[in-house]
C-alpha cells in the first residue's frame, strides 16, 4: 500500500489540498485531527474544560471513536454517532489541541491510524503522520504558511460553519495551538527528517494541489 504522510500546523489548507491530492490520485483521504476533535468533543460534553484536571484513562475505557467513509469522505463517530458536524467549533478546536497532548489519548487514537494505512492507499493530515503513526510512510510532505495567512483562512472557514470569528481572537488562538502542538513532550508537531517542506503562502487551492500532485508523481516513479 501506499501512503502519503501530510503533516503541519493549524490552518496550512492541509485537509483542503488533501481532498483534492486524495480524488486526483483515488486514494483515501485520513483527517487524523478530527479523530483528537472527537475526543476532544466527548470531554467537553463531560464538562470538563481545557485544564483537563481528570484521569483520562477512565474516560477512554468509555470511549468510541470510529471512522467510517461515506462516498470518499470521512466520518466519524463518537459513541455510535456521527459527529462530522460538531466537531469544527472554535471550542473543539482548543479541546482537541489539549487532550492530544495526553499520551493516552494518543496511544488510544494510534492503532485506527495504523490500520487505515495497512488496508488503503492513504493521504493522512495530521501533526505526527511522518514522524510517529507513519515513520515508513512512501512519502512525506510538511505543509506550512505564515500564522496570519492561516487566521485569514481559518476565519472564513468558521464563517462558513455559522461561527462569528474575529481575526485577532483567531491568530491568537492559532498562535496559541500552535505553542501547544509544538511544545508538548509527546509526539511534538515538527518535519521528519525526510519530509518535503511545502509552503502555501499566498497560493490559490489550485496552486498547491497541482504543485503537490507534481511532486508526489515525481515521488512515486522514483
Ligand atoms: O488538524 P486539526 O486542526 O483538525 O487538529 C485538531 C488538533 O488535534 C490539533 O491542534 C492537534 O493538537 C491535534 N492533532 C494531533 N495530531 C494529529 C492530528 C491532530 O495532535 N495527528
Amino acid at each position: 500500500m501506499v501512503s502519503i504522510a501530510l503533516d503541519g500546523p493549524a490552518g496550512a489548507g492541509k485537509s483542503t489540498i488533501a481532498k483534492g491530492l486524495a480524488k486526483k490520485l483515488g486514494f483515501i483521504y485520513v483527517d487524523t485531527g478530527a479523530l483528537y476533535r472527537a475526543v476532544g468533543l466527548k470531554f467537553l460534553k463531560l464538562g470538563y474544560n481545557t485544564e483537563l484536571n481528570c484521569e483520562i484513562e477512565p474516560v477512554l475505557k468509555d470511549t468510541k471513536v470510529d471512522i467510517r467513509f461515506t462516498n470518499g469522505e470521512q466520518h466519524v463517530f463518537l459513541d455510535g454517532v456521527d459527529v462530522n458536524d460538531k466537531i469544527r467549533t472554535s471550542e473543539v478546536s482548543m479541546m482537541a489541541s489539549a487532550v492530544s497532548a495526553k499520551p493516552a489519548v494518543r496511544e488510544y487514537l494510534l492503532n485506527m491510524q495504523r490500520l487505515l494505512a495497512e488496508k488503503n492507499n492513504v493521504l493522512m493530515d495530521g501533526r505526527d503522520i511522518g514522524t510517529v503513526v507513519l515513520p515508513g510512510a512512501t512519502l512525506k510532505f510538511f505543509v506550512t504558511a505564515s500564522a496570519e495567512e492561516r487566521a485569514r483562512r481559518r476565519v472564513l472557514d468558521l464563517k462558513a460553519v455559522g461561527e462569528d470569528a474575529d481575526y485577532e481572537k483567531v491568530l491568537e488562538d492559532i498562535k496559541t495551538r500552535d505553542y501547544n502542538d509544538s511544545h508538548r513532550e509527546i509526539a511534538p508537531l515538527k518535519p521528519a527528517s525526510d519530509a518535503v517542506i511545502y509552503d502555501t503562502t499566498g497560493n490559490t487551492l489550485e496552486q498547491s494541489v497541482d504543485e503537490l500532485f507534481e511532486k508526489i508523481n515525481q515521488g512515486l516513479k522514483q
